[in-house]
């Protein structure tokens, strides 16, 4: 039987739909939510993400900030617009888009950020609070990957969970997560020794490499939930482009037991948890 196809657009609309009911009961007196985007330069990824991020905030009932600074912007005229989004109080959640410009420090742009309202979570002090088991903003892509998980695993508890990835945005928060939701946690990375092995031991296998069908079926173990981070823009035989994950989703759907989809599975989970995240920002500033 052909593994369970998690439909990620499915899901992500639901909890957008959640969030905006949410917000539109929110006692009369109280303003909307506000999350600020920050744009520095002009890369045309990034403007396709602030684009989308803006739209789905206005949908869900909240205020989208746009603030788009030149590439030229020197990292203390960036991290003065932080700290002025920081004190303002019409806003809840700020989000600096990633990556920035050479000549900008992005540890220290982020570490500018007041960590109640880093609704990325990619703070130390959020790093922190998520490793040590307090409440935390978590970073969005693994939250949403554990919503995804959830919809394919009755319990998580005991599992063997295999990560690809170590990175701050993904791969750890993710190995973090898992193991507060009491699965037997890998974080396997470009050193780790025979990958294929450790992963075919993985109940619940991520892959978060940023390679092309890296993950074929002789990685999976029979049954698997393989959750596809990975977004890869390849080129077509007619030269277009078109993008693929990490995981060789033919190969993954013969064997897995679930398998997210690349497009439609883990990417539009990514902003409706950054929605959440503003919610859940907004509340405990306003105590609602
Ligand atoms: P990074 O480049 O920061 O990290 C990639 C990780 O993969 C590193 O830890 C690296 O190991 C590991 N790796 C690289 N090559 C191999 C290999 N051959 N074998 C095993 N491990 C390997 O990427 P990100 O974590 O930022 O992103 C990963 C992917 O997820 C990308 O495709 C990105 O586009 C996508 N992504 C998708 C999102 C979404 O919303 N769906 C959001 C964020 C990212 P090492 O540390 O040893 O170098």
């Amino acid at each position: 039987m052909p593994a369970a196809i998690i439909d990620g657009v499915a899901s992500a609309q639901h909890l957008r739909a959640e969030i905006a009911a949410q917000v539109s009961a929110r006692p009369a007196d109280l303003r909307p939510p506000g999350l600020a985007v920050v744009l520095v330069g002009a890369d045309a990824a990034s403007q396709v993400y602030v684009r989308s991020k803006g739209v789905a905030t206005r949908k869900a009932g909240m205020v989208s900030v746009e603030r788009h600074l030149p590439a030229t912007t020197s990292q203390a005229e960036l991290i003065d617009l932080v700290q002025s989004l920081n004190a303002d109080p019409e806003i809840d959640g700020i989000l600096v888009q990633l990556p920035l410009p050479p000549q900008i420090d992005a540890a220290a742009v982020l570490a500018a950020i007041d960590p109640d309202k880093d609704v990325d979570g990619f703070h130390a002090l959020n790093v922190g609070r998520l490793w040590s088991g307090e409440p935390a903003l978590v970073p969005c892509t693994p939250r949403g990957c554990m919503k995804l998980i959830a919809e394919a695993v009755v319990s998580t508890s005991g599992l063997n969970a295999v990560v690809i990835g170590r990175s701050g945005i993904v791969g750890k928060p993710m190995a973090a997560l898992l193991l507060a939701a009491n699965c037997t946690v890998t974080i396997a990375h470009s050193r780790t020794a025979d990958l294929k092995k450790v992963c075919r031991e993985a109940d619940i296998l991520v892959a978060a490499v940023g390679v092309p069908g890296m993950v074929g079926g002789d990685f999976i173990k029979p049954g698997a939930t393989v959750i596809d981070v990975g977004i890869n823009r390849i080129p077509t035989p007619d030269g277009a482009t078109r993008l693929v994950g990490d995981v060789v989703f033919d190969e993954a759907l013969a064997i897995a037991g679930a398998v997210t989809p690349v497009p439609g599975g883990v990417g539009p989970m990514t902003i409706a948890c950054l929605l959440e995240n503003t919610l859940t920002a907004y509340r405990r500033r306003m105590a609602v």
